[in-house]
């Protein structure tokens, strides 16, 4: 028996990866990934930018950040193949990474075709999404992807106390936190607000001193 050489190790390729960035509401997660996004184009590589089409906050097809930056990107739907779609964008052009904004929104059969992308066709997936609503749930792409991916990291944000926020609270049209509603409504960044745990349990009861402390 003999040992593997180093060197022969070392020039193995990477393995591709499907990777969970998640965080609260207005952590900086766009601007994360137009980021990581850059990083690649600057050194002349292509990659793929995916966002959920229900997002129209910087106009059909684009990733926005609240800082300003934003660049195109193809809209997905719950009904899209991504695995095909990526298929046969790899047919095309060279992709060296696939970047998923809202990845929230994905279904849980997207997050195994993005799954199947990162075996099959060794392509890295970086996803970027929101871990739970204003309720305190899971929303299903994001309970997918803690399921399945291979790599997760936290993109901070901090409540007004100073801990880190890890909730969010959706305010009504009267400053009040609401308890119900659809899980999606996406656009409205000033009606939520995102907080430490125990702040967002004293807002959802009530308190109105917890949203701003
Ligand atoms: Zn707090």
């Amino acid at each position: 028996m003999t040992c593997p050489a180093p060197m022969a190790q070392a020039s193995k390729p990477k393995m591709a990866k499907l990777y969970f960035h998640y965080s609260t509401m207005n952590a900086g997660k766009s601007t994360a990934l137009l980021q990581a996004d850059y990083n690649y184009r600057e050194r002349g590589m292509q990659t793929l930018r995916l966002t959920a089409a229900v997002d129209t906050r910087g106009g059909p097809g684009r990733i926005a950040s609240r800082i300003g930056i934003s660049a195109e990107a193809h809209g997905f739907d719950p009904e899209d193949d991504l695995f095909e779609l990526i298929k046969t964008y790899l047919g095309q052009q060279s992709c060296a990474c696939v970047f998923v904004d809202e990845a929230q929104f994905l279904t849980q059969a997207q997050v195994w075709q993005l799954g199947r992308t990162v075996d099959d066709l060794a392509v890295p997936v970086m996803c970027y999404g929101l871990r739970v609503d204003f309720r305190g749930q899971l929303f299903p792409g994001s309970a997918a992807l803690l399921a399945i991916a291979d790599e997760m990291r936290e993109v901070r944000t901090i409540c007004h106390c100073g801990r880190k926020a890890t909730m969010v609270v959706r305010l009504g049209a009267n400053g009040r936190p609401l308890q119900d509603g659809a899980q999606v409504q996406v656009g409205g960044n000033e009606t939520y607000v995102s907080l430490c745990r125990r702040h967002w349990r004293a807002a959802i009861a009530g308190d109105a001193a917890a949203i701003s402390g």
